[in-house]
Order: C-alpha cells, then sequence, then structure tokens
C-alpha cells in the first residue's frame, strides 16, 4: 500500500505514528477487552482518558484554570450559533470582522440572535486581504468581537492577534488552533473544529474563560449551553468518543515532535516553500496580500485555466490529492497542516515545477 499526501482542508490527514496507534488498539484499547468506541463514556478508563486529553492541551497552550477546556460534539458552524447564545447576554450585539466564507456566515447567523455590527469587510478585496486597522469601526459597546484566525477557503491568516480594546476577543480557530502558539489570555473565547488540524471530524473544541460562562439567553438549547457542559465535563451528552480519543493521541504526538514551537517553525518553513514555489513562477498565482497570507492553506490559480483537470489528474498519479480548490474560489488549494510532513510539500513543489516545464 502507497500513503498518499493528502492536501485536502478537512477532513485533513493525520500523523501516521497516531493512526498506527489506533490501528493497534482498534480491538483492545487501554486493556478493556474492547474498542475504544465501544467503551461507555461515563466509564472510569473513559473519563480518565478525557481529563489526560483536557490536560495535555492545556500544556500545549499553556491555558490556565481560568479558562475552561470543552469537548463538544459537532459541526463547528454550530458554534456560529452557540457564541452568540451563550456570550451576548443582555448587551444584545456583538462586533463581526468579516474576512472570508467562514467568517461572513458567523456575522450572518448571529444576526438571528442580536444585532451583529460590522468592524470590517475584506469582501472588497474578494477576501485577499485584510482591511487596514485605522478603518476599523469595533463597536466598544459590543458583547465581544468575532474573526476567523484563518480563512481555511480563502486562504487568509492573522499573523498577529488583532487590537480591539476590552471587548473579549472570539476566535474560530479551526484551521490554525496547533499550528503555532497562541496566548490564550488574550481571548475570551476560542473554538475549533477538529477535522482540519486535530484529529478526525465530530469534535470541536472550546476554551472559553469561565467569567463569561452562564449569560446564555433563555432559549439557548440546552445541548448548546457551555455553562452547562463546564459543569458535567463535556460529558453532558454522549461525546464523540472516538474523535476524543484520536485528539489525544494527536495532542501526545504534537508533544513529542516538541510543541507548539517546533510546529510553527516546521509550518512556516513548508509555507515558505510553497509560496516561493509559486511567486518564483510565471504560471501559478496566489491572490493573497503577503501580510496575510496563510501558513495552513494555500490557494494558487494555473496560468491556464483549462490545464486544471490535467494539473489534478497528473498529481494523483504523483500520490499528491485533494488539492482542487474550494468550490467558492477554483483554482487550486493545497492545506499543509501539521500532519503533512516537509517531504510532502517537497513533492509537491518538485511536481509542480515538472508540470510546468512540460506545460508553461
Ligand atoms: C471547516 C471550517 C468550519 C466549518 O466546519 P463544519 O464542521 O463543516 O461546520 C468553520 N470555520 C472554519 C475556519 C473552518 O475551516
Amino acid at each position: 500500500m502507497t500513503r498518499v499526501y493528502n492536501f485536502g482542508a478537512g477532513p485533513a490527514a493525520l500523523p501516521e505514528e497516531v493512526l498506527q496507534i489506533a490501528k493497534e488498539e482498534l480491538l483492545d484499547w487501554n486493556k478493556q477487552g474492547m474498542s475504544i468506541v465501544e467503551v461507555s463514556h461515563r466509564s472510569k478508563a473513559f473519563q480518565e482518558l478525557m481529563q489526560e486529553a483536557e490536560q495535555d492541551l492545556r500544556a500545549l497552550l499553556n491555558i490556565s484554570q481560568d479558562y475552561s477546556v470543552l469537548f463538544l460534539a459537532g459541526p463547528t458552524r454550530a458554534q456560529f450559533s452557540m457564541v452568540p447564545l451563550n456570550l451576548m447576554g443582555n448587551k444584545g450585539k456583538a462586533a463581526y470582522i468579516d474576512t472570508g466564507i467562514w467568517s461572513h456566515m458567523a456575522l450572518e447567523e448571529a444576526h438571528k440572535y442580536g444585532e451583529a455590527s460590522l468592524v470590517c469587510s475584506g469582501e472588497s478585496s474578494r477576501y485577499t486581504s485584510v482591511p487596514e486597522r485605522n478603518t476599523w469601526n469595533v463597536d466598544t459597546d459590543a458583547a465581544y468581537c468575532h474573526y476567523c484566525a484563518n480563512e481555511t477557503i480563502n486562504g487568509v491568516e492573522f499573523h498577529e492577534i488583532p487590537e480591539v480594546g476590552n471587548l473579549p476577543l472570539v476566535a474560530d480557530v479551526t484551521s490554525t488552533l496547533l499550528s503555532r502558539p497562541l496566548d490564550v489570555n488574550r481571548f475570551g473565547l476560542l473554538y475549533a473544529g477538529s477535522q482540519k488540524n486535530i484529529g478526525p471530524s465530530g469534535l470541536v473544541v472550546v476554551i472559553v474563560r469561565k467569567d463569561l460562562l452562564g449569560k446564555a439567553l433563555p432559549i439557548t438549547p440546552q445541548a448548546f449551553d457551555y455553562r452547562l457542559q463546564d459543569e458535567n465535563q463535556s460529558l453532558l451528552y454522549t461525546p464523540t468518543t472516538f474523535a476524543c480519543y484520536m485528539a489525544g493521541l494527536v495532542f501526545k504526538w504534537l508533544k513529542a515532535q516538541g510543541g507548539l514551537k517546533a510546529m510553527a517553525e516546521r509550518n512556516q518553513r513548508k509555507a515558505e516553500m510553497l509560496y516561493a514555489a509559486i511567486d518564483n513562477s510565471d504560471f501559478y498565482h496566489n491572490p493573497v496580500d503577503p501580510r496575510y497570507r496563510s501558513w495552513m492553506n494555500i490557494p494558487f490559480t494555473l496560468a491556464d485555466q483549462n490545464l486544471e483537470e490535467t494539473f489534478l489528474k497528473e498529481a494523483r498519479l504523483a500520490h499528491l490529492v485533494e488539492l482542487k480548490g474550494h468550490r467558492y474560489v477554483g483554482g487550486m488549494r493545497a492545506s499543509i497542516y501539521n500532519a503533512m510532513p516537509e517531504e510532502g510539500v517537497e513533492a509537491l513543489v518538485h511536481f509542480m515545477k515538472a508540470f510546468e516545464r512540460k506545460n508553461g
């Protein structure tokens, strides 16, 4: 069997070492005589798994006891509703930064629960950049300010945490969490769906400052109430047990790699290698403002759109898969999360150069 290099945006590649462990443990996990997917979420063994996963995540991100860590069930976009339901409180309004498909969707959803005021929008640049800070309009009376740290589809990433005064900052970090160190203390709430950089789909990790809990609107569904999940150690409902288990293995793998600083160095090298290949050619093009280029998701176009299908077909033969861009933006996209080794990016660059020589 040949393992391919999977450049998919999500579900995405997982570390091979992690998959090996899961394979070895599948029939008999933790001497239970059964698989992890058969074990009760109320069992002592499973609860220990959850505690260990939380401790490892806290260690990786240096999360203080002022924050709760919740392991919730997906979809990730349920957070677009859960955040306003839980945090808008009696202020009834929140501020939204619009830098791409995902943050725009979060903004639209928030309108259902109160006033969602626009801080700024990158729409006029077709989401290839972030409006300059001095043009932003932050409503200082809002309950929080929401942004997306890495727009997975557009390839637009904030390399610094935006400055929004005293408002609790809420970030969708689905496609960037754990790719580099992050100062959690700067945030009111962080959320990340698992299928990009954490594990299999189904799990959403929420890190929330405890003093923000307990303000949920009365219409908040029980299953969507952060405080209830906090009080129940994320066991209010049956958690996504397999995804939690896999995420726990990924956290251990990250620690063994040297933690998030080591991952950041590796991820930066990978991204620079691919952007250099794109920028040094007239055949490939990335439209994003260099100040906001994502380390994780790199969209690019070919000089001749008619070659796209050939590109994808030949890439597949070279074991490079899932390079088709999102249907909203077209072209190609290479997602190079933590689990993509440097050799995978080298193989892609090598393929791109050969393809250009043949067709450019
Ligand atoms: C993938 C993604 C989502 C949505 O994930 P679903 O689980 O499909 O709802 C939201 N935000 C970001 C940044 C994403 O990358």
